[in-house]
C-alpha cells in the first residue's frame, strides 16, 4: 500500500489512445504516473496509410510524448520496452533490465500484425502498424516506381502491381491512395505511359467494409472499381513469395508488394498474463476493466477482450480512449473508498476513406443513425481525424499538407528514406582516402609555415 509519503503509483504501459486517455484522465488525482513506451512518440495509426503513400510525412503523425504530457505534473515518461509482468509481485520488467513496481498497471500495449501462418507473409508482406512499417513500405513503393522508369521492360515483373489483403478501412483506404499515387507517378513520370499498373484488394467476406450498411459496402465498391482498384471479394491470399501474391483459388498474382491489412491479433505481453485468451488472443475483463483475478491490473483497448458479460469491442480508437478515462475513473474512485457504475461503450459511428472527394460515414444510432457518402463523407473523415490527431504541432503540419494537395495533389513527402551508419566510402565514386591525405598534408604544411 502507498504510504503518505509515496502516493498510488500507476505505471501505464503503452502511449497510445488507451494508456494516454487514462494517464489525462488522472491529471488531478493524487498519484504518480508512469507511462512506458517503447517508442518516444504517440502514432496515430489512422493517417498510417497517407504515410506510406506519400500525402504525409512520418514525424506528422507521430506526437511527442513528452510534449504531450509536459503540463502533467504527476507523471513521468520512461521509454522503454516491456518484456515481462510479475503479477503477484507487482512488478513490470523493462528489456533494459530496469523493474518499475506498481500499485495499479494499466495495461494498453495495443495489437501486433497477424499473418494467420500465411507462407510468406511476414517474410514478404508489409504491415501498418507504425510509422517504420509506413516509411518501409513508402521506400519500397516508391522505389519500385523509380525501377519501373529505371528499365520499363521489367516493369511487366510485377514491379506496378500492388496487392492489398483486407478490405477493412485500412485495406480501402491504402487501395484507393495507391491508385491516386500511381495515377500522379503516371503523369509525373513519362517513361510509365505504357507500363500496366495494378491494385488488387482481396477480401474473404465477400464484400469491402465488412461491418457497414449494404449501400456503404456497394458505394465503397464502385468508387474503388472507378479508381481502376481491381476487387477479389471471397478470395483470401494462400502465399506469398518476392515475385508473387498466390490466391487461394490458384490465381498467380506477379507482384513485389503485399500490404497486409488482413489481421492483427492482441500484443504478445496479454499472453505473460497466464489468463484464458479469448479471440484474437486478447484479454478478457471484468466490466470494471481490470483482471477478474487481480483488480489492480487493468487491460484496455486493442487488448482487451469481452468486458464483463458483454461481447468483445471493435478494436478502434473510440474504444481505447473511452476505457482509458474509465479506468481513471475506477482508480480514483477506489482511492477515495468508492464505486463507479460499469464501463458502457458509447459507440458513434464509423467512417472510412476511399480517395479524394469519396469518403463514408455512418453515425451510430444514439448520435442520429446518419449516413454520409461521397465528398462530404471525405470531408467529414478529414476534419474528424484533425480534431483526434494528437499534438497542436501536428494537427497543423497535417492541415497544411491535405491544404497544399488540394493544389497539388501529387504527395509532398517523396523521401526513399534509407539510412544506414556511417560514411559508406566504398560507395563513393571518389578516392576519399586520397583526398583525406592531401587534406592532412596541407595542413601540416600551414603548421611549419606557421
Ligand atoms: C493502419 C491502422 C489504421 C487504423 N485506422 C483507424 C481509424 O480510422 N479509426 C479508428 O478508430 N481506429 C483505427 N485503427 C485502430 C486504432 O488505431 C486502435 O484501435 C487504437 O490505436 C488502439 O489503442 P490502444 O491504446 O489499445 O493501442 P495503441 O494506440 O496501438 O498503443 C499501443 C502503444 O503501446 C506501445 N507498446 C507496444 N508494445 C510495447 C512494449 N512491449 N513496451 C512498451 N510499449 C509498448 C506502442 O508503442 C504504442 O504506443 C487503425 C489501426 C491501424 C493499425
Amino acid at each position: 500500500m502507498p504510504t503518505p509519503t509515496q502516493p498510488h503509483h500507476i505505471v501505464v504501459v503503452g502511449a497510445g489512445f488507451g494508456g494516454l486517455a487514462a494517464t489525462r484522465a488522472l491529471a488531478r488525482a493524487d498519484v504518480r504516473i508512469t507511462v512506458v513506451d517503447q517508442r518516444n512518440t504517440q502514432t496515430f495509426q489512422p493517417l498510417l496509410y497517407q504515410v506510406a503513400t506519400t500525402t504525409l510525412a512520418a514525424d506528422d503523425v507521430a506526437a511527442d510524448v513528452r510534449g504531450l504530457l509536459r503540463r502533467q505534473r504527476n507523471v513521468r515518461v520512461r521509454m522503454g520496452r516491456v518484456s515481462g509482468i510479475d503479477l503477484a509481485g507487482k512488478t513490470v520488467h523493462l528489456d533494459d533490465g530496469a523493474d518499475l513496481t506498481f500499485d495499479s498497471l494499466v495495461l494498453a500495449a495495443g495489437t501486433v500484425s497477424n499473418d494467420f501462418g500465411i507462407s510468406g507473409v511476414e517474410a514478404h508482406g508489409f504491415a501498418l502498424k507504425s510509422v517504420d512499417d509506413a516509411t518501409l513500405l513508402r521506400n519500397h513503393v516508391l522505389r519500385q516506381i523509380e525501377e519501373a522508369a529505371a528499365a520499363p521492360g521489367r516493369a511487366s515483373a510485377g514491379r506496378l502491381t500492388f496487392v492489398v489483403a483486407g478490405a477493412g478501412p485500412t485495406g480501402v483506404e491504402m487501395a484507393g491512395a495507391l491508385s491516386e499515387l500511381l495515377s500522379h507517378a503516371r503523369a509525373d513520370v513519362p517513361e510509365l505511359a505504357d507500363v500496366p499498373a495494378r491494385i488488387v484488394l482481396v477480401e474473404p467476406t465477400g464484400t469491402v467494409l465488412p461491418p457497414y450498411a449494404p449501400a456503404t459496402q456497394a458505394y465503397t465498391e464502385r468508387a474503388l472499381l472507378e479508381r481502376g482498384v481491381e476487387l477479389r471479394l471471397d478470395a483470401s491470399v494462400r502465399a506469398v513469395d518476392a515475385d508473387s501474391v498466390t490466391l487461394d483459388d490458384g490465381e498467380v498474382i506477379a507482384s513485389r508488394t503485399l500490404v497486409w491489412a488482413g489481421g492483427v491479433r492482441a500484443h504478445p505481453l496479454a499472453a505473460a498474463l497466464g489468463v484464458p485468451l479469448t479471440r484474437g488472443a486478447r484479454v478478457p475483463v471484468t466490466d470494471q476493466l481490470h483482471l477478474a483475478s487481480h483488480p489492480d491490473v487493468f487491460v484496455i483497448g486493442d487488448m482487451a477482450g469481452p468486458a464483463g458479460d458483454g461481447a468483445a469491442l471493435p478494436q478502434v480508437a473510440q474504444v481505447a480512449i473511452q476505457m482509458g478515462a474509465h479506468t481513471a475513473r475506477v482508480i480514483r474512485a477506489r482511492l477515495r473508498g468508492r464505486t463507479v457504475p460499469a464501463f458502457r461503450y458509447s459507440d458513434r459511428g464509423q467512417m472510412a476513406i476511399i480517395g479524394r472527394g469519396a469518403g463514408v460515414a455512418e453515425l451510430a444510432r444514439s448520435m442520429g443513425g446518419a449516413r454520409i457518402r461521397g465528398p462530404l463523407g471525405w470531408l467529414a473523415w478529414l476534419a474528424l481525424h484533425l480534431v483526434y490527431l494528437p499534438g497542436a504541432q501536428n494537427r497543423a503540419q497535417v492541415l497544411v499538407r491535405w491544404l497544399t494537395g488540394l493544389v497539388s495533389p501529387r504527395g509532398s513527402a517523396r523521401s526513399i528514406l534509407e539510412p544506414s551508419r556511417g560514411v559508406a566510402r566504398a560507395d563513393l565514386p571518389i578516392d576519399i582516402a586520397a583526398i583525406d591525405a592531401a587534406h592532412r598534408r596541407r595542413h601540416e604544411g600551414w603548421h611549419r609555415a606557421a
